[in-house]
């Protein structure tokens, strides 16, 4: 199919950070890597609206606890079973993954309870496809958090010895298929 057709079936919604907000900084960004991450938040309302909400409203975390220190976060887009959010315009950078931020658009995959995880599995990698085509970014471009700071994240994709291996292998093997759908 085309791309504009393949566009039509990600249900993509703008919901932008406001200028001026401090986890949008309007730093230039030209992606070259696509980074996976998924939300670990398993309450029921955490899809990707109340995310939305959530970075354009607060948009922080207090790290260490109780210290009164604010954490800015931000990522590109939220999805899940239903739709995508997209938060911050892909030519600027967002706080998501340290040294990943400056090269990297991120992504974050819901996991909340009641979720269609397939569901929102195949949507996510219909919007890696996507961005893969428009900025002729390659499969081996597309990488978890882990790469740049170690965490356990996207913890949906992590073996059972919390690396990444074969289902990671899997998710990326979705997103060729997807992205071979594309056409022109
Ligand atoms: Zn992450």
């Amino acid at each position: 199919m085309t791309r504009q057709e393949f566009g039509q079936q990600l249900n993509l919604l703008e919901d932008l950070v406001p200028i001026g907000k401090q986890n949008r900084p309007q730093t230039p960004l030209a992606a070259t890597f696509i980074t996976i991450h998924n939300t670990d938040n398993v309450s029921s309302s955490a899809n990707a609206l109340a995310h939305a909400r959530f970075l354009k409203m607060t948009g922080f975390y207090i790290y260490p606890k109780n210290s009164g220190k604010k954490v800015w976060v931000s990522w590109h887009y939220t999805v899940d079973d239903l739709r995508i959010v997209k938060h911050i315009p892909i030519n600027e950078e967002a706080y998501h993954a340290k040294s990943g931020n400056s090269k990297s658009i991120g992504i974050e995959i819901c996991m909340n309870a009641g979720i269609n995880q397939t569901a929102a599995n195949l949507r996510a990698a219909r919007l890696v496809a996507a961005l893969m085509f428009d900025l002729k970014i390659s499969i081996d471009n597309v990488v978890p958090h882990q790469k740049w700071t170690g965490k356990q994240c996207p913890s949906l994709f992590l073996d059972a010895d919390k690396k990444i291996g074969v289902k990671w292998q899997k998710f990326k093997n979705l997103i060729l298929a997807e992205r071979n759908t594309i056409i022109n």
